[in-house]
């Protein structure tokens, strides 16, 4: 994502990211950067699951020039200037990742299972033996107050503070109910680390407050809960 790309609100793809995006089934439309929106899947990503992008050929001006692919939408305010971006299709399924993110081999492998030809998976993992390569990586994350993850397992009393779960918790060895500390708005969107904030959730609700496809209302509906109990408290 070039400096120029971020002021004009227009990704322009390399050819072979055009030839993915088109691959996927779809042509740039004609309509300019409003027109119809493409679904990319983010891999190795945890802030962002899906970018709708605008695919489009921006006519420019002077005589001759041929028109330029953009895109527009989300992938500008995902990426930041100087981010490179890979983007991808396994059969009509395209994703986009930054260069340098790692990719999470389930996400990856969740993709081959939806796009390829079900024998030839069974045969490729057939195929797989042995022990698996070890790595060493740094890890870039946030330090998070213990207190805060104290504070929201208590407040929850053992259940789920999704007031609309309805999943089955499981029991841990010592007893108590099996609960992750989510922060409603993620630390990495620029959430704070503290009990208003946070969620004491069980981990089917945790995965969907990330990746479900309703992630933006469960998120609105676990802020009010969250918010409603913490005042509760202040009172009690
Ligand atoms: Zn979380
Ligand atoms: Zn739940």
């Amino acid at each position: 994502m070039s400096k120029t790309d971020k002021s004009k609100a227009a990704y322009v793809p390399a050819e072979g990211q055009k030839a993915a995006i088109i691959a996927a089934g779809h042509l740039p439309s004609a309509g300019g950067g409003s027109g119809e929106t493409i679904k990319l899947e983010v891999l190795g990503d945890i802030k962002t699951a899906f970018l709708e992008a605008s695919f489009y050929d921006s006519q420019r001006k002077g005589a001759n020039r041929a028109p330029e692919t953009r895109m527009g939408r989300d992938i500008v305010r995902w990426a930041k200037v100087g981010d490179e971006i890979v983007i991808g299709n396994i059969g009509s399924k395209l994703f986009a990742a930054k260069a340098d993110a790692t990719v999470d081999t389930a996400v990856f492998g969740r993709l081959l299972a939806a796009e390829t030809d079900p024998r030839k998976v069974i045969a490729k993992a057939m195929k797989v033996s042995g022990k698996p390569k070890r790595r060493q990586r740094t890890v870039d994350d946030f330090v998070r107050n213990p207190w805060v993850v104290a504070g929201a397992l208590q407040r929850s009393e053992g259940k789920c503070e999704l007031p609309t779960c309805k999943h089955q918790l499981f029991v841990r060895e010592d007893g108590t109910n099996y609960l992750e500390v989510h922060h409603v708005l993620p630390l990495g969107e620029g959430g704070d680390d503290s009990l208003s904030n946070a969620a004491a959730i069980c981990p089917s609700c945790h995965r969907e407050q990330h990746f479900g496809e309703n992630r933006q209302q469960l998120r609105q509906t676990l802020a009010t809960a969250v918010a409603a109990s913490t005042a509760a408290l202040v009172t009690a």
